[in-house]
């Protein structure tokens, strides 16, 4: 009987599709700027996506082609220059030939003794450096931000549980856990307070400041009043860099006030703890070092390829007894390749992928200071933004950018609210479906708005200017329909 293998009865033909492979990306990403940043797929590419699992094979030349066809013509569009909805990164060529490799080398970050598991030791102790957490910290890097956040919270939890809540469960600790953060705190905590079985109700939110930062002495009564009602203050979630707005908790204070209250200081630094190696913005998050754990994403202002996130804890004692357990199977041995820790025992993940190279060959290609000098230029081209919003009659900023967010809506004198966010919605769909620019909207303090979240090292100014003109055209245009304003 002959045996068969997933590798090519043909290297030579691979390797010139995979030449042609690495030249058309080049050029997918040299020529970015030519295409809409978002288009809609039409209904025989809908369609291609309805086909029947397959059961003999097409070869590679062929799926490539489909690839080509139907996929790689309608990305989301992150790695556009003029997308600047939610919150991502823009993705960056070194970093996929990273995934690429990785995925070519094929280790499993369960952990190990290879270089893999040793490089992402040293992509986490870079992560901690830049964020100035102390040598003897652990980290772990998971998916993304929500991942981080989840693991940090689950080591508070552990912590401050006061039984051993991994032998009894949730039931048995004495009194319920509550969790801080302001009103503007990021929805995956809520999933983690949920998913950790404490409930969203553990999840106590405090009202933020005119600057929509978490108001403090809110805070401090609020845990007060907890204690008093027979909770137990457990954690403070300080956001550095809020989805809304970009706004970051005075995190001086919330780390004076956790130590005085005796609580666990998580910072949720998906959109800013990269802010502290930005040599001009590093000042706002001061104060980040004195965390018990820190989530930051590396798939946002370090461009990488999504998925990865990244998680530090300060005592890297605790980190491990949240997680580690150690199966038969999975034992240490004194030499090989079972001799080194085990990553898997960090976090909720067995077998893990090498997440690492990509963050890795990256920083190494261009140094963490032009990724620093990157962060302030987002920031600047959101405060030129602010500007050219200003100059308008027709636009109201809603939030003015502090970091690389800025709110803003088109308005006239006299048009209600309710017309305004129809107007302001036709706006943004537009500009999807033009292909010109991709923005997200929200709502802050009761206001629908526009948000632009400038997380892109391919936005030029000229790109900003654009997106103004065709905002405010739009809406003139879109405001003739409703005649009192026309
Ligand atoms: C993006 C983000 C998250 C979630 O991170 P993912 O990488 O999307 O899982 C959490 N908190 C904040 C503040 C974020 O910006």
């Amino acid at each position: 009987m002959d045996e068969e293998t997933l590798d090519p009865e043909d290297w030579a033909t691979l390797a010139e599709l995979s030449h042609r492979i690495i030249d058309d990306a080049i050029a997918y990403l040299r020529e970015v700027d030519e295409r809409p940043a978002w288009q809609e797929m039409p209904d025989d590419v809908r369609d291609f996506f309805a086909e029947p699992l397959p059961v003999s094979g097409m070869g590679a030349d062929g799926v490539y082609d489909a690839v080509i066809r139907n996929v790689m013509r309608y990305p989301m569009g992150n790695v556009h220059p003029r997308f600047w909805a939610w919150y991502m990164g823009a993705g960056n060529y070194t970093g996929a030939l990273g995934d690429f490799l990785a995925a070519v080398q094929g280790s499993n970050l369960g952990g190990g003794n290879h270089a893999a598991a040793y490089l992402e030791l040293q992509v986490i102790d870079w992560c901690r450096q830049m964020t100035g957490m102390p040598e003897d910290s652990s980290g772990l890097l998971v998916s993304g931000g929500s991942m981080a956040n989840f693991t940090a919270l689950a080591v508070a939890r552990n912590v401050h549980a006061g039984v051993d809540v991994r032998e009894l469960g949730v039931a048995a600790i004495p009194r319920p856990l509550r969790f801080y953060a302001s009103n503007q705190v990021h929805s995956c905590h809520r999933k983690a307070l949920e998913a950790l079985g404490h409930g969203n109700s553990a999840l106590r939110q405090v009202s933020a400041d005119s600057e929509l930062r978490m108001d403090i002495e809110e805070l401090t009564d609020a845990i007060r009043e907890d204690r008093a009602a027979g909770f137990q203050p457990a954690c403070i979630i300080a956001s550095a860099g809020t989805v809304n707005t970009g706004a970051i908790d005075d995190l001086e204070a919330l780390a004076d006030l956790a130590a005085a209250e005796g609580l666990w200081l998580h910072v949720d630094g998906c959109i800013g703890a990269l802010l502290a190696i930005a040599p001009r913005n590093r000042w706002r998050v001061a104060g980040i070092e004195r965390a018990h754990s820190i989530a930051l994403d590396p798939h946002k202002w370090l461009h990488a390829p999504f998925d990865v996130g990244c998680v530090l804890v300060r005592d890297a004692r605790a980190h491990r007894e949240t997680f580690a357990v150690t199966p038969e199977y999975l034992e240490k041995t004194p030499r090989g390749i079972a001799s080194a820790n085990w990553l898997h025992e960090m976090g909720l993940q067995t077998s893990r992928g090498f997440r690492a190279l990509k963050v890795w060959m990256a920083l190494k290609e261009h140094g963490v200071e032009k990724f620093g000098r990157l962060i302030d230029q987002n920031i600047d081209q959101a405060a030129y933004l602010g500007e050219l919003v200003a100059r308008e009659g027709c636009l109201e900023t809603v939030a003015p950018a502090t970091i690389n967010i800025l709110c803003f809506r088109y308005r006239r004198d006299g048009m209600d609210d309710a017309t305004m966010k129809s107007v302001n919605t036709e706006i943004m769909l537009r500009l999807q479906e033009e292909g010109t620019a991709v923005l997200s909207d929200t709502t802050v303090r009761g206001v629908h708005c526009l948000r632009v979240a400038i997380n892109n090292h391919r936005t030029r100014r000229s790109d900003l200017k654009l997106l103004v003109e065709e905002v405010v055209g739009l809406g003139d245009s879109l405001s003739e329909r409703y005649p009192r304003y026309g």
